[in-house]
């Protein structure tokens, strides 16, 4: 008998080790991992530079506590923030925890406390991160929620335009809703969003814990669109299978975090850091996010030439997303780890494709075939 608790429906494939994109179980059975430990490990398994930087940092200092100052964190907040219009970070362990910094943050600075998020979103499981997600599923039996969140139907620009007033501190989305459906925010809703935070002084809260680190092709999913938040958040990717959570915040937020306002015991350890850094060190190298977006490319085109066309293809970069229709994507997903290919769902109708960055054409073509067989 197990001495977990169940809340985890556990997939049948027990991983011992893995190696760039391949990973192996108790039996040695290898499969391509298409799910990176769900969007995190993007570098690839047991990456030659990570290991490097954890060892020597483990050898060094692994946790000093921010009674003091720890050099690792300025190192990769100033890599987080070159070339953008943030200013700060601060870093914590997990995106539920940046995104509960993110709406702290948005509240104190503005002092209100009313805060916009949409239907599918998923921030989090804890109370502040579970109110603002937009699936019953996530809330059933966990009430009273946080108040003050109102969740909206996804891109519906008159949906927002109804709700936005003075009392609205915050709106928060993810560019791509990653666990709830790979659905991108449309043009429309991007440009209704922006013009909403010019008119009202809204802030704008992006979380970016999935899509952010380069998963979809440039280092913030934002970037693509003409959205400028005020807040990110970060932390999947970001540690590359550490546990790492940050946020961004542009300048005029730097003194509602005045010190004792907010805090963490572990967040930004120097071994967190040392990862970070060599992790931001390779992705955000332009030549290394170019690549991501020719495999995307390459991936797409793929897809959309072998697999039956009454599936659609969604997303961006290497957050890609098979719509399956009213079909449930579980059985396709138990099959595909039979074949030796590691997928996830993305709600009950969406097979979520989340390869590490560092993925090769071979690999991608090697799982267009298994992906071929079981949806054709
Ligand atoms: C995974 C995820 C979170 C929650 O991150 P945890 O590290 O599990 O707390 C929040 N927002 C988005 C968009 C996510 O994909």
């Amino acid at each position: 008998m197990s001495a977990l608790f169940g809340n985890y429906g556990k997939r049948r494939a027990r991983i011992v080790k893995g190696q760039g994109t391949i990973v192996e179980d108790s039996t040695g059975k290898k499969y391509l991992d298409f799910t990176s430990g769900i969007a995190v490990v993007s570098l690839g398994h047991a990456n030659p530079a990570i290991v490097k930087a954890i060892h020597d940092q483990s050898e060094k200092l692994w946790h000093i506590s921010n009674l003091f100052d720890i050099p690792g964190q300025e190192k990769v907040a100033q890599k987080l923030i070159a070339d953008t219009h943030f200013s700060y970070a601060f870093f914590c362990n997990s995106g539920a925890e940046a995104n509960e910094a993110a709406i702290k943050l948005a509240r104190k600075h503005t002092g209100k406390n009313h805060i916009i998020t949409f239907e599918k979103s998923f921030h989090g499981r804890t109370f502040g991160a579970m109110s603002a997600t937009g699936q019953g599923k996530v809330h059933n039996g966990f009430g009273p929620l946080v108040e003050k969140f109102t969740i909206l139907p996804f891109n519906d620009v008159a949906a927002l335009e109804a709700t936005i007033d003075d009392s609205v501190a915050a709106i928060m989305l993810e560019m791509i809703q990653g666990e709830g459906g790979v659905n991108s925010v449309s043009p429309e809703f991007a440009a209704a969003i922006a013009k909403a935070c010019d008119d009202k002084g809204i802030l704008l809260i992006i979380d970016e814990v999935q899509t952010g680190i380069g998963r979809t092709g440039t280092r913030y999913a934002y970037e693509q669109t003409i959205l400028k938040p005020n807040i990110v958040t970060l932390a999947k990717g970001l540690g590359g299978g550490f546990p790492v959570g940050g946020m961004l915040g542009t300048a005029e937020l730097y003194d509602t975090f005045s010190p004792g306002t907010h805090g963490t015991t572990f967040g930004g350890n120097p071994l967190a850091m040392s990862v970070a850094e060599t992790v931001l060190d390779h992705v955000f190298e332009p030549a290394f996010l170019q690549h991501v977006q020719e495999l995307s490319t390459y991936f797409v085109k793929q897809l959309k030439a072998n697999l039956p066309s009454n599936y659609t293809v969604q997303g961006q970069g290497l957050l890609l997303g098979i719509g399956c229709g009213d079909a449930e994507v579980a059985p396709y997903i138990a099959t595909a780890e039979e074949k030796g290919l590691l997928l996830v769902g993305a709600g009950p109708n969406v097979i979520r494709l989340l390869p590490p960055l560092t993925v090769s054409k071979a690999e991608i073509n090697e799982a267009i075939a298994i992906l071929k067989t079981i949806l054709s």
